[in-house]
């Protein structure tokens, strides 16, 4: 189906982006397109004003924070140049693990990081990383900055605290730190798929945080399953003991792909691989 009409705008800084997001009623930004311009075509999303964010180069930059704590990835940093980073290969390899996994080629090459926690989609695979790695937002908005917790960010299926007018300019995950290891597990659709069930961990010094995603409309902290790693065992005897019932706290939905049940039993498996390979990491 063809795309009705639509207005297209293509600001050059982040303050007249903002602007156009707040001045137009139903204005939209436009990232990757990879889904935005798929539910114009399906009508489910009718903007009336494309704010293509295309040329706001300081949203494509990955950094370091003064104090080297935090890696700073602007929003539209496409998976493509994610699995490039020498700074995430350094600060956070995982995400360029799990970005060089996603979709196809033409997928990566124009699907942003921005777009992809905006959308919110329980199956994708940012979401629930994001949220193990403890990540956090900055939103700009007509009022100014604000920065959000990935515990708070995700409300819903294309629903996040990014609000109307506002833009989501940066998402900043701190820097691994020595003894800590991360990984991601999970049933997905085919070798580049969407995920059926998927687990994300991250293990250190500082004990174990895990996320389960695609059980529910936001990514879920399994922190029972955390509380009972917190003496540090990450043996695979301990780790299985760990997960046990995690699945029955769930109230995951039942679809062509995986019944509700199905999706309890891989959420416990998916989670025990992803806490084992990020125990292992951790070891250095
Ligand atoms: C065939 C196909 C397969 C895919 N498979 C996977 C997969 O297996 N795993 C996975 O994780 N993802 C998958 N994706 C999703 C893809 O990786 C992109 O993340 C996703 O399509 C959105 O990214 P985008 O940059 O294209 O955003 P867009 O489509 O441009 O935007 C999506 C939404 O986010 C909003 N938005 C975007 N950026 C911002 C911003 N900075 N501030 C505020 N709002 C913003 C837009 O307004 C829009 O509502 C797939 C996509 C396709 C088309």
């Amino acid at each position: 189906m063809l795309l009705r009409e639509v207005e297209y705008a293509r600001p050059s800084t982040i303050e007249e982006a903002v602007a156009l997001l707040t001045e137009h009623d139903g204005a939209r930004a436009l990232a990757g397109g990879q889904t935005l311009v798929n539910v114009m075509k399906a009508r489910a999303a009718s903007p009336d004003v494309l704010v293509d964010l295309a040329d706001l180069d300081e949203l494509r930059t990955i950094s370091f924070s003064a104090d080297g704590g935090t890696l700073e990835i602007g929003a539209m940093v496409t998976c493509t140049a994610l699995a490039a980073s020498s700074e995430v290969e350094v600060a956070r390899p995982v995400l360029a693990e799990v970005a060089s996994t996603i979709a196809d080629v033409q997928v990566r090459n124009r699907g942003t990081i921005g777009g992809n926690v905006c959308v919110s989609d329980p199956t994708n695979h940012f979401p629930p990383l994001l949220s193990a790695l403890d990540a956090s937002f900055t939103v700009r908005g007509a009022a100014g900055e604000r920065v959000v917790p990935a515990g708070e960010f995700f409300v819903g299926v294309y629903m996040t605290a990014v609000g109307e007018g506002e833009l989501l300019t940066k998402v900043s995950v701190p820097t691994r730190k020595p003894g800590t290891g991360d990984a991601m597990a999970g049933l997905t659709l085919g070798a580049h798929g969407t995920y059926v069930v998927s687990a994300a961990a991250t293990v250190g010094p500082e004990g174990a945080r895990v996320v389960i995603g695609c059980v529910s409309s936001t990514p879920v902290r399994a922190t029972a399953m955390e509380e009972r790693l917190a003496g540090g065992d990450y043996s695979q005897s301990a780790v299985k003991a760990a997960a046990e019932g995690l699945g029955a706290t769930l109230e995951p939905p039942s679809d062509v792909h995986a019944s509700a049940d199905y999706r309890r039993a891989l959420a416990e498996v998916s989670a025990v691989r992803a806490v084992l390979q990020a125990a292992e990491r951790a070891k250095g």
